[in-house]
């Protein structure tokens, strides 16, 4: 049998995305956004049927979110927005309206997929809505599917990522949910002869508590029990799930799905699941990476499980929502490298090709001659000289210490700089980008699609840095930036310039309701040919007797946000994009800046899921962090940026990556972040956020003066930078400005507090 967790919904060409917009533009009516929702269902169904694919989803779909779909089903959205009703309520929950505040968002585990957070009070009243699924049933039916898949999120997973409104533990509402899940599957069981449920289980994957554990027992003891005509399966993804599998299987539940590919230790449990008799569901294509598998290797690991071939379903490792739709519309991508890799469409073909190689079947003639070009795909990715580059190679072998590390010690560092740079006690900076007007963006529009020249786009950039620095010396920080005009994005920006990245035309992945990313490709070794942003910056730095920072993309950064090679181990990934870094930081060096940033915006996004994983994955991103820095001069001052606030737990880490000067989002939470800092006992210098940029609202003198006081109290001033929370893109010229004086106005006036002046 062959299994798909979940297929895309954004469609195949972001169909969904555009009739959302034009549906909350109100240029179409919602009948009309429902119709391009059922073409992009019945397209899912339609390839899937195509493929061979026998366990096909139905509920996969949303307008939104699953998460939100699942506050429906369950009935237990907030009070808050119960003057709305049906797909008002839903939107308002998901965008926000008005009258109402959106649900708070937050990633999909380790993915860059978020989902919107439940709200629950103590004593949660639940109900059961299960018309969506009913609908989409049918549907599916009448696509001539005989069994659909209806994917639900588990009660485990659904209250566990949710919030408790009043300090209280969404699991404590268990019984309550339980019974509302129970009813569901009973109506369900009512749809069909024998119906088919998966429940996504993916909370258990994160180091399970006792508590999750108990309602885990307690929730599929219960709903294996429902009906007989439900065959249950539990699926997990990103990590192994071995605590969980164990409690899986002493239930009535009929199979497990278990991800191979990111969780390797989940072989472990395969004695166990043998021995109960359940189905292994095994999820050996790799859901959100998108090169092609190997799949005689694939094959040969399913062999290696020796598990009863008829108990064993073949299946993605996740739903292929992590992944774009199809490599169909790539029409300018290289030939070889689009060779290399699979996207959605094309990991079902894959899918169904290993299930009959595992099998023994015999293959069509289409399948013939995909396992053709799958085993030449998988040779000249091997042996292509534009993958492997002997000197970048080479390079990483050979690092010195003196690559690695700087020659000086912070605090003698920080002495030196603090001489040679002569900023004031609480210096004002800012963290990189001003805002992306409308003319900014046509800019670079223009020149992309030749309609101006590379002279006239640079005269037009070098114009937005102009003024940009006049503004920044006019409300007078002390610290300025060249403003990022010439960037549309931090990390394609540089991807754009560096050889082993290259980007799709149509590889887009949903990141939120409309919104879609289109990440870098990886494919080869990582080199820089020539600077990438040297010119601006030194013609910013020429315009100014102020102190012009530099501003790069961290190397941690580039490739959390990013879909990575798996044919290198990724530290080796890591490294080599750290090198090209560091090929710009000594020039920019070179070229006399004197402070560089390098933005680690994704540093935490990367923790691995399992705490046994988390000291592997931070030696690997501090000693990547290091040798993008390591040439940095002593008089060279590094800066980094993060724009999270939960630094608690990786304090060592951010110590040990060694940057002159960190600056962090501590606007919206205050002393609370900083804390971290001064229980750790942190030495080097710290730029706080004194102002939140994600709204228009300008802060007051007074405000601001309040914020930095507060600052204060928890460290020196000799340690402290003053600065807004993030980048400033998104912001308007007018905001920018009036927020910037005040901030620099307050901190004048704290200063001569300070000094009595
Ligand atoms: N330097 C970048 C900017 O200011 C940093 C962005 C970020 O932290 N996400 O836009
Ligand atoms: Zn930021």
């Amino acid at each position: 049998m062959k299994y798909v967790v979940g297929f895309p919904r954004i469609g195949e060409k972001r169909e969904l995305k555009f009739a959302l917009e034009k549906y909350w533009n109100k240029e179409i009516t919602f009948s009309e956004l429902e119709e391009v929702a059922k073409d992009i269902r019945s397209k899912a169904f339609k390839y899937q049927k195509e493929a061979g694919i026998d366990l096909i989803s139905v509920n996969d779909f949303s307008y939104y979110d699953n998460m939100i779909d699942t506050i429906v089903m369950l009935g237990c959205e907030p009070k808050e927005y119960s003057d709305l009703e049906g797909i008002d309520r839903y939107f308002a929950m998901a965008r926000g309206d008005a009258d109402h505040k959106a649900l708070p968002m937050t990633k999909w585990l380790n993915t860059n997929y978020h989902y919107f957070v439940p709200q629950i009070e103590r004593g949660q009243e639940f109900g059961c809505n299960l018309d969506k699924i009913i609908k989409e049933y049918a549907e599916a039916k009448a696509h001539g599917i005989a069994s659909p898949k209806i994917n639900i999120i588990g009660p485990v997973t659904f209250l566990a990522f949710s919030r408790g409104r009043s300090g209280n533990d969404p699991l404590d509402e268990i019984e309550g949910a339980l019974e509302a899940y129970r009813e569901a599957l009973q109506i369900i069981s009512r749809l069909d002869s024998r119906v088919v449920v998966q429940f996504e289980e993916p909370a258990l994957v994160q180091d399970p508590s006792d508590k999750i554990l108990k309602a885990l027992k307690m929730s599929y003891e219960r709903l294996s029990k429902v009906s007989d005509n439900i065959d249950i399966f539990v699926t997990t993804y990103f990590e192994h799930s071995k605590e969980a599998t164990e409690i899986l299987l002493d239930t009535d539940i009929r199979g497990l799905g278990l991800d191979f590919v990111y969780g390797s230790k989940n072989v472990d449990s395969v004695e166990s699941i043998k021995k109960s008799g359940k189905i292994l569901v095994a999820g050996v294509i790799d859901g959100r990476n998108i090169w092609v598998a190997d799949l005689e290797k694939k094959r040969e690991f399913l062999e290696s499980l020796e598990f009863d071939p008829h108990r064993l379903y073949i299946s993605t490792s996740c739903s292929l929502l992590h992944v774009p739709y199809t490599l169909k519309y790539e029409e300018r991508m290289n030939a070889d490298i689009k060779s290399w890799l699979s996207f959605a469409l094309e990991k079902l073909q894959e899918l169904d090709l290993l299930d009959a190689m595992y099998r023994n079947k015999e293959l069509s003639q289409r399948q013939k001659e995909l396992l053709e070009r799958n085993i030449k795909a998988n040779e000249t990715r091997r042996s292509s000289l534009k993958i492997h580059n002997r000197s970048v190679q080479d390079r990483l072998k050979n690092l010195s210490l003196s690559d690695m590390q700087r020659d000086t010690e912070a605090s003698e560092r920080l002495k030196i700089q603090h001489e040679l740079l002569a900023y004031p006690t609480l210096p004002t900076t800012t963290i990189g980008s001003f805002p992306q007007t409308p003319e900014v963006r046509k800019c670079r529009r223009e020149f992309k699609e030749g309609i101006i020249s590379e002279e006239e786009y640079k005269s037009k950039i070098r114009e937005f840095i102009d003024h940009c620095i006049e503004v920044q010396e006019r409300v007078g920080l002390d610290i300025l930036v060249h403003g990022e005009f010439e960037r549309n994005d931090m990390v394609e920006y540089f991807g754009q310039m560096l050889e082993g990245v290259t980007f799709s035309e149509n590889g887009w992945v949903q990141s939120y309701g409309s919104r879609c990313v289109k990440p870098p490709i990886i494919y080869g070794d990582v080199s820089r040919p020539e600077s990438m942003t040297v010119e601006w910056i030194v013609y910013a730095q020429s315009k100014t007797l102020k102190i012009m920072k530099g501003m790069l993309t961290g190397p941690v950064t580039m490739l959390n946000w990013s879909f990575v090679r798996d044919d290198l181990p990724k530290e080796q990934v890591y490294k080599q994009m750290a090198l090209a870094i560091a090929d710009e930081v000594a020039d920019l060096q070179e070229a006399g800046i004197k402070i560089i940033q390098v933005d680690e915006a994704a540093f935490k996004e990367g923790y691995p899921l399992r705490k046994e994983n988390k000291r592997e994955y931070e030696r690997i991103a501090v000693e990547s962090f290091k040798i993008a820095t390591a040439v940095a001069k002593a008089q060279t001052q590094i800066h980094t940026h993060m724009c999270y606030s939960d630094f608690n737990d990786i304090m060592e880490a951010i110590d040990a990556m060694d940057a002159d000067v960190i600056s962090i989002e501590t606007a919206r939470n205050g002393n609370r972040i900083l804390e971290a800092f001064r229980n750790y006992n942190y030495k080097k210098e710290v730029g706080a956020g004194v102002y939140d940029i994600h709204s228009p609202r300008i802060p007051s003198v007074e405000e601001l003066e309040k914020e930095i006081e507060d600052r204060l109290s928890v460290l020196p001033a000799s340690q402290l930078w003053i600065n807004p929370d993030c980048g400033l893109k998104t912001r308007k010229w007018e905001e920018t400005e009036a927020a910037l004086a005040n901030m620099v106005e307050a901190t004048k006036n704290i200063r001569m507090r300070l000094f009595r002046l």
